[in-house]
């Protein structure tokens, strides 16, 4: 499947905020989107221009960001959005909650991983075991109650000692349980939008898809 891999700081300068897509560096004064770097939206062409401004614009946007945030191509996204579309409730929400159990995401927000394409590439690589068996899939989606955890044999690994280490504190999203002890984690629940991170609309994605 098509991914990119070209620089990913043009992607936050594009939706003009911070998308977190490079591990530490994201908390650093060297990211671009920090005051006195190049917080601009790439290409020449837009200095000094008014761009134009509509709802088809936004809506695409907002669907780019989120797409961006959770590292998923364009059909993946799509097949999300219709997955949540056909669910019970709120489709924007479930697009949501889909998008959160993505394994590669929550081996994110667990720590495990820099960033969620770091976590993607240690999940590839089978550094984890999902509910004692061992996976490779970053797109798998998680169900409430399901535990990963970093296989014996791979907690040598610089990064994971280091966690083992460094890391006795608590996840802290709430939907999530850390074991760093262990280096294991839990998938409490699907958490609601109210408890994420981001500030995606996803009021401007279900329009862009109901067009
Ligand atoms: Fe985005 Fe991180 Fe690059 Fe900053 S450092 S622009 S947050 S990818």
């Amino acid at each position: 499947m098509a991914r990119y891999t070209g620089p990913v700081c043009r992607l936050c300068r594009r939706e003009g905020e911070k998308l977190f897509l490079k591990g530490d560096r994201c908390l650093s004064p060297k990211c671009a989107m920090e005051e006195g770097r190049r917080p601009e939206p790439p290409g020449m062409r837009h200095f000094g221009r008014r761009r134009q401004q509509g709802d088809y614009k936004n809506q695409l946007r907002e669907k780019q960001k989120a797409r961006r945030f959770y590292c998923v191509s364009e059909k993946q996204f799509a097949n999300y959005y219709k997955k949540a579309a056909h669910k019970k409730g709120v489709t924007g929400d479930n697009l949501f909650q889909l998008l959160e159990s993505r394994l590669d995401n929550v081996v994110y927000r667990l720590g495990y991983g820099k960033s969620r394409a770091h976590a993607r590439q240690l999940v590839c690589h089978g550094h984890f075991s999902l509910n004692g068996r061992p996976v490779n899939i970053p797109s798998i989606l998680l169900r409430d109650g399901d535990v990963i955890q970093i296989k014996e044999q791979k907690r040598k690994k610089g990064s994971f000692r280091e966690l083992l280490n460094v890391s006795s504190g608590e996840c802290r999203y709430s939907w999530l349980e850390a074991d760093y002890a262990n280096l294991r984690g839990t998938y409490k629940y699907s958490p609601q939008l109210a408890e994420l991170d981001h500030t995606i609309q996803p009021s401007l994605i279900v329009e862009f898809y109901s067009r």
